[in-house]
């Protein structure tokens, strides 16, 4: 899949927001880390205080980076919905308003999860995390208390595979 010429086809379609006019010449695309717990992200690299000045004034927002999850080239229609998703924060939609996730779904709709393998984990993972309150290490007996979603892949003590 060529992820930037999804791009070139989506920013068109983004709604008119403070930053719009800078997007084309300002966003630009990495990968996630494959154990990334985010679908998408998105990083103003001129950092926060930046970012709210330059929102407040409409000045150009300087370099923006999107991640997305290497996994999403399986999945288009989840990797547009999170693109869009994305690029609206770029455009200058900072909190996910109502409106945010309105324009996302009449752009690029949402996925069932029924139709989507990395949702399906996601959720597993979830309910997963909601059960079980600590991990143990059947090597040393070490326990500690979860603090991540997904499960730790070495004993924090023992440091061998759990
Ligand atoms: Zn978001
Ligand atoms: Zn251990």
């Amino acid at each position: 899949m060529d992820v930037e010429a999804v791009l070139s086809e989506l920013l068109p379609q983004i709604p008119e927001n403070v930053f719009s006019r800078w997007l084309y010449d300002r966003v630009s695309l990495t990968w996630l880390e494959e154990d990334d717990d985010r679908l998408g992200m998105t990083r103003f690299e001129d950092g926060n205080v930046e970012l709210v000045r330059r929102r407040r004034l409409g000045l150009d927002p300087g370099p923006i980076t999107i991640g997305l999850h290497p996994r999403l080239v399986e999945e288009p229609d989840l990797l547009r919905h999170t693109l869009v998703h994305e690029l609206l924060h770029a455009s200058g939609v900072l909190n996910h308003s109502k409106e945010l996730h309105d324009a996302v779904e009449e752009i690029a709709p949402g996925v069932a999860i029924s139709d989507s393998p990395m949702l399906q984990e996601k959720r597993d993972e979830y309910l997963d995390s909601v059960k079980v309150k600590s991990w143990s290490c059947k090597h040393c007996g070490y326990e500690w208390k979860r603090s991540t979603v997904r499960k730790p892949v070495r004993c924090h003590k023992c440091a061998r595979p759990l």
